[in-house]
């Protein structure tokens, strides 16, 4: 895979260009619906969120629809629990199918009266060999096919056999139905594919009304017809399915059959999008499930913090190309960091807390400090901040023996406290390890808001947390789950997790402000970071998530080049 950036060509959708063509030669007679068909064996993740902005971004620029379809043809690996996450993910994101849900499984009768056509037109036959040998006798592109031993059976005689199969007469893998196209084909998927295979296996919509389920291809198609779908618009792996899908909707003699059109997948740097490899990830407890604030799924990200904005905003960002890249998460963290710094609130918590004393600050006296709740958004109002005599600080704002450029706290230096006063640190009390543990300072009457009265000028801005009025809580630092570009390279992508992808910090001291703060909130912690409340915090004390850092690696290489 080349690595792309793909802000070089600027943004394109070659699929845009597609419709708007169709649209001008009115080649669907003015409807133009697509679908999104996720398979309900997992969660969204972000590659599904590429698919889905695409689906619905076209239809509400073309005046049209979306369907949300549950490709449910495999009971084995699908469940209710996965249907309604998808729906409630894909509602969090920002889309609303409405009425146009749809299960595959509905169109169980159709597709089998279907089938029941195409044996009688002589297109389709039953054959008994197993998938194994019907595997074997496919040949490949070198190796021409071998006709089956069953070919040339009766359209009565499949008829029959079709019948009882559905009917529940055999075992599971005793027999397939086929279409009958041509063994020959250079084309491997038109050399008489499967269309149906027996399986024992009850439904989590249909129960055991069934026991012959449709293979993909037989079934994709059929529901775009069936849904009057205009633009079927999927991933390039099935650029070969295309002839196959045009085969069946041409057999079937379907008016106005839809389009396939195949766009490049999303792969992400550092992200793992296989389906499979999450599901590993989840089934063997390398994450808490899959709403883990690190799985790169929906509800995860959601957990995490990001807000759904950022999300679309980064799908629009991307483009849509015939070519797979893998896009750098760099980008995607710029765009989360971009809509956060807009949406979140200021305010200011403590991860390591130091105590700082104001000893010219009487005992019990408390001002309140007006701070902005935004800097570049007047409207987002102030909160009033309590200050005290004593204050909680960051450790990493203290050092005993500063370096030279150091503008934070240290023996005899002054700071600024970020909108309340300047203080002057005095005196550092340890403890028996020489570990610092309390900073007495003095503070200067006159600088009531953070500025000097007479225009020193003080350059370090610490934020602080009044230690009496402060809400404990634990904070998750979360980080990238793995250590390497393309996780997926490697055999065993779980060797390349990365240990340190979350770091709890106890102890860690808040603003009051932040008792309000609902998960999924945005809020900046000034000078650390955006974080957000854990759906979990407040029933076993308070707990948030770091949805990012503050620095922003894109940005800056951009600046560079
Ligand atoms: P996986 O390969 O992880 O199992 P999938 O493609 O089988 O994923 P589906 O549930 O079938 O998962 O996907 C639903 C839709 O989302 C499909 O149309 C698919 O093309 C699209 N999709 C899935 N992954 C991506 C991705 N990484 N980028 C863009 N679209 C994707
Ligand atoms: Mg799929």
């Amino acid at each position: 895979m080349d690595k792309a950036s793909p802000m070089d060509a600027g943004p394109g959708n070659f699929v845009a260009e597609i419709v708007q063509e169709d649209e001008e030669r009115d080649r669907f007679g003015g409807r133009f619906i697509t679908r999104f068909p996720p398979e309900p064996n997992g969660y969204l993740h972000i590659g599904h969120a590429k698919s889905i902005c695409l689906n619905f971004g076209l239809a509400s620029r073309f005046g049209g629809h979306c369907n949300l379809r549950f490709d449910d043809t495999n009971p084995e690996a699908e469940s209710i629990e996965y249907v309604e996450a998808i729906r409630r993910d894909l509602q969090w994101l920002g889309f609303d199918p409405g009425r146009r849900v749809f299960f595959a499984s509905s169109y169980f009768e159709q597709l089998y009266q279907w089938a029941e056509r195409l044996v009688t037109k002589g297109l389709a036959y039953v054959d008994d060999q197993s998938e194994d040998e019907v595997r074997a006798a496919r040949g490949n592109f070198y190796e021409q096919g071998k006709n089956s031993p069953c070919r040339d059976r009766t359209p009565e005689e499949n008829l029959s056999l079709l019948r009882r199969m559905r009917a529940g007469e055999f075992d599971d893998g005793a027999r397939v139905l086929r279409a009958k196209i041509d063994m020959q084909s250079k084309d491997l998927k038109l050399r008489d594919p499967l269309m149906y295979r027996i399986k024992h296996t009850t439904h989590h919509r249909t129960g055991d009304a069934w026991c012959i389920y449709p293979m993909y291809d037989w079934a994709h198609g059929q529901a775009d017809a069936l849904e009057e779908v205009t633009h079927s618009i999927c991933t390039l792996e099935f650029v070969n399915h295309r002839s196959l899908y045009d085969w069946f909707l041409e057999a079937l003699e379907v008016p106005q059959p839809p389009r396939q059109i195949e766009f490049a997948r999303l792969a992400l740097t550092y992200v793992v999008t296989s389906k499979r490899k999450l599901l590993q990830l989840v089934q063997d407890g390398h994450v808490e499930g899959w709403d883990d604030p690190r799985m790169p799924t929906l509800a995860g990200m959601r957990r995490l913090g990001i807000p759904p904005a950022a999300i679309r905003a980064f799908c629009d960002r991307i483009g849509v190309s015939k070519h797979n890249a893998l896009v750098d998460v760099a980008l995607f963290e710029h765009a989360v960091r971009e809509s956060l710094n807009a949406s979140a609130s200021r305010r200011m918590g403590v991860l390591k807390p130091l105590k700082l004393t104001i000893e010219n600050w009487p005992e019990d006296h408390v001002e309140y400090f007006a701070l902005p709740n935004h800097p570049e958004d007047p409207d987002a109002g102030v909160r009033h901040v309590p200050f005290g005599k004593h204050l909680w600080v960051e450790q990493d704002d203290f050092q005993k023996e500063p370096p030279k450029k150091w503008f934070r706290l240290a023996e005899g230096r002054e700071v600024r406290l970020r909108g309340a006063c300047l203080v002057t640190c005095n005196e550092v009390i340890e403890d028996e390890s020489g570990c610092p543990i309390e900073l007495v300072c003095t503070w200067d009457p006159d600088s009531r808001g953070g500025d000097a009265s007479d225009g020193r000028r003080v350059r370090g801005t610490l934020h602080w947390v009044s230690a009496s009025h402060a809400l404990d809580a634990t904070v998750r630092l979360y980080d990238r789950l793995f250590r390497v570009e393309d996780p997926t390279a490697a055999e065993h992508f779980v060797e390349h997790l990365n240990p340190e992808s979350c770091v709890v910090i106890r102890g860690c001291k808040l603003e009051p402000a932040l008792l309000e703060a609902t998960a999924g909130e945005p809020i900046q912690f000034e000078r650390l970071g955006y974080f957000t409340p854990d759906p979990e915090s407040k029933a076993a004390g308070l707990l948030f998530n770091r949805t990012i850092s503050l620095k922003d690696s894109w940005a800056r290489s951009q600046k560079k080049s």
